[in-house]
């Protein structure tokens, strides 16, 4: 049997909480040896993180989605994570699709301090980057 690596998987949204030990043995059983679990907001990072001290084979990053990016004080709870519990940051980057979506000004700016915790603790970053390659690089 093939190993894979999950590299995206949010076990972390609603949908997959009442059942998170029926997915992962599922998953487990199919090959999947590892399974990381991207962050799209602080309450759903934080139970990335939870997850994955729960579960050996389970893994967490944690960010702010482009889509949720209104303010940079919505990303401020950044500070307060340990690197230590996460494996890398994401999803996080500029997503111009959505004509509702916050202003390019206001996504940079969110993306840029992703990118600070990055550096400064030597994480990979998972972007997310939806029409708008040019704004993201
Ligand atoms: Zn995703």
């Amino acid at each position: 049997m093939k190993n894979y690596i999950d590299t995206h998987g949010h076990l972390n949204s609603e949908e997959f909480l009442n059942n998170l030990d029926k997915y992962i043995n599922n998953a487990l059983k199919k090959g999947v040896k590892k399974i990381i679990i991207p962050g799209t907001n602080e309450i759903d990072s934080l139970k990335a993180i939870e997850i994955s001290k729960k579960y050996e084979n389970i893994y967490a990053m944690v960010a702010l989605h482009p889509n949720y990016s209104k303010s940079i004080d919505l990303i401020n709870w950044l500070e307060n994570i340990n690197s230590k519990d996460i494996v890398g940051i994401g999803e996080c980057g500029i997503d111009l699709y959505w004509k509702d979506n916050p202003s390019l000004k206001v996504q940079q700016k969110v993306f840029i301090k992703h990118l600070d915790y990055a550096k400064k603790h030597n994480l990979p970053v998972v972007v997310h980057s939806r029409n708008a390659e040019k704004e993201t690089f």
